[in-house]
């Protein structure tokens, strides 16, 4: 058996940073696993995350379980699944969330995870290229951070008519706070994507003699000596491989994989793991629960007046305009962010910080047959929803083996006051896009569609249309109580020299997107690591 350090499974938004900061030290010999490939030529452009979304080479492609919030649908769970993880393939926007969200953690009796601990992290992952106050931005991270100026007249547009109803335009939603409406920072520079694979599993790093870096390598089982971790059993094509950490394995599989692994391995749940012919090395009921997720209904709305979206820009002359203005300019829809313009609001006055994401995307799109593809008709979509859903749902293996998706089942909807912030979030983006700074588009609501005004009808259209925003978060929770599954120092409850690294740890959800949380996490998980081991 090949002999390391530390044992690193999924190079992701986590894992590659975890990797990054272990081997470091050229005295640390560090493994790092991925199930995925070493890259995907879409991966570097922008645009590509169109290209990934619902493609096999990338992306592990879940699917959740039918459910009554979904009125019986399945909803498509991408994960990348490729050096990077879902970085690689994600919507690119750059999102820390909130002091209180950390804050909170804190409070639960996590110690070390208040705003004021994991803002050096923040800062320490990025170079942030824009103009921002300094006691919250970093300049000299590895991840490139910009902040794009609103160009598009239709996103002076939209800010003009958030104004008008009472949504002030913020420059930097990362720094002091978070509310108001601004465009959406990117994890874009140069006009390639900054994915962790690009940023934090560079040349220089993939060239460390102490750093191995295996893809195609599928983590099938942790091993265990009794209550200790002692390294990892993973395929790489048709061969068993083993290897032993002297230090810690880190799972950072993300919040869908990391509980199957762990499940796999005999942790978790004692009567599921029995019935699945699973021996039981530790009982810990919390694994697989508390999913979160944010579940976002697409309001769409068709534009009367020609010239103003991505349908018109992204088709014949005008597409190749774009690709010129791509390559020349390192701008235009093909270095865009999904999302290009997101507002943080309050669903009622008085509230300490804002409870509701709104997001724009300059387009309307249909189902192609490998992914989303761009409308004949021209129009936008506006997703709005709860930032903190309390609805909590669970993942879990339905067999031993590892190939076999987990079964994923969100509640969404389950909590009444994620049913009302969703009808609010829904109200406020109509508010938006009907105010008087919009009418030069001649916007029409196609979904949910004006005659649909009443609560109960807005939820039935949310049951019928809603998708994720492919944020699933918490399946492996950290906390002290029962249902935690590990501690504040990412290491699971009860087992030896095994840490749990990534979204999943998150005991509740970020207000906004994911990516920059989970990094932060690899960030912090390093830094405790080595610290402990240095001791
Ligand atoms: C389509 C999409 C769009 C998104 N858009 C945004 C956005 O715009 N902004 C944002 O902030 N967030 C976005 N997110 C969410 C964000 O990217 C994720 O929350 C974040 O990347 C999660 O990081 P992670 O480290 O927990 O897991 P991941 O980044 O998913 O990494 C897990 C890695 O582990 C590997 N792995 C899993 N199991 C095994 C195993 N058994 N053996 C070996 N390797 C394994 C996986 O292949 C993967 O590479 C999006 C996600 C998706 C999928």
């Amino acid at each position: 058996m090949d002999e390391y350090d530390f044992i690193v499974v999924g190079a992701g938004s986590a894992g590659a940073a975890v990797a990054h900061r272990l081997s470091e030290d050229p005295r640390h010999r560090v493994l790092l696993l991925e199930a995925g490939p070493a890259g995907h030529h879409w991966t570097h452009i922008p645009i590509g995350y169109a290209k990934l979304i619902n493609n096999p080479a990338a992306n592990w492609l879940y699917s959740s379980e039918p459910e009554p919030s979904t009125h019986g649908r399945r909803l498509p769970v991408p994960r990348g699944r490729i050096l990077g993880g879902s970085s690689a393939i994600n919507g690119l926007a750059f999102v820390r969330g909130q002091a209180q969200d950390f804050d909170g953690w804190a409070q639960m009796g996590n110690a070390g995870w208040s705003y004021a601990d994991v803002l050096p992290y923040f800062k320490r992952m990025e170079s942030y290229e824009a103009s921002g106050d300094d006691a919250y931005r970093g300049r000299s991270g590895p991840l490139r951070v910009t902040n794009p100026p609103p160009r598009e007249p239709i996103f002076q547009a939209i800010i003009k008519a958030a104004g008008e109803v009472g949504i002030r335009y913020n420059p930097d939603y990362n720094g002091a706070t978070q509310d108001g409406i601004a465009m959406s920072q990117a994890s874009i520079a140069s006009r390639r994507r900054m994915s962790t694979a690009a940023c934090y599993l560079d040349a220089a790093t993939r060239r460390r003699p102490n750093l191995r870096i295996a893809t195609g390598a599928l983590a099938e089982r942790l091993l265990l000596e009794g209550k200790r971790c002692i390294g990892v059993r993973w395929r790489e094509g048709d061969t068993v491989r083993e290897a032993r950490a002297g230090r810690d394995v880190v799972v950072s599989g993300g919040s869908i994989n990391s509980p199957q692994l762990l499940e796999l391995s005999g942790i978790g749940q004692p009567d599921r793991l029995a019935s699945l012919g699973i021996a039981v090395a530790q009982a810990l009921p919390g694994v697989g629960e508390n999913l979160r997720d944010h579940y976002a209904p697409r309001t769409r709305w068709s534009v009367g007046a020609p010239g103003w979206t991505n349908n018109d820009r992204g088709r014949g002359l005008n597409l190749v305009g774009q690709a010129f203005r791509y390559l020349f300019m390192g701008n235009g829809m093909l270095a865009s962010v999904a999302a290009p313009l997101r507002a943080f609001v309050r669903s009622r006055e008085g509230l300490e910080a804002p409870d509701l994401l709104l997001g724009w995307v300059p387009m309307l799109s249909v189902a192609g047959p490998t992914g989303p593809k761009i409308a004949k008709e021209s129009g936008m979509t506006c997703y709005a929803h709860p930032m903190r859903p309390e609805s909590k749902g669970h993942v879990h293996i339905t067999g031993a083996d590892p190939r076999q998706p987990p079964a994923i089942t969100f509640n969404f909807l389950a909590s009444p006051a994620d049913v009302e912030l969703t009808v609010k979030a829904i109200r406020i983006a109509r508010a938006v896009m009907t105010a008087p700074a919009l009418s030069p588009l001649r916007l029409t609501e196609l979904a949910p569609g004006a005659p649909l005004n009443g609560d109960d009808e807005i939820i039935d259209w949310v049951k019928r249309a809603g998708e994720t925003t492919y944020h699933p978060v918490g399946t492996c929770r950290m906390g002290q109580d029962g249902m935690a599954v590990v501690d504040a120092q990412l290491r699971v409850h009860g087992i030896a020299g095994l840490r749990v690294a990534d979204a999943s740890i998150m005991p509740t959800l970020t207000s906004g997107n994911t990516n920059a949380p989970s990094i932060m996490i690899g960030e912090k998980a390093a830094a405790m690591i080595l610290e402990q081991a240095s001791a």
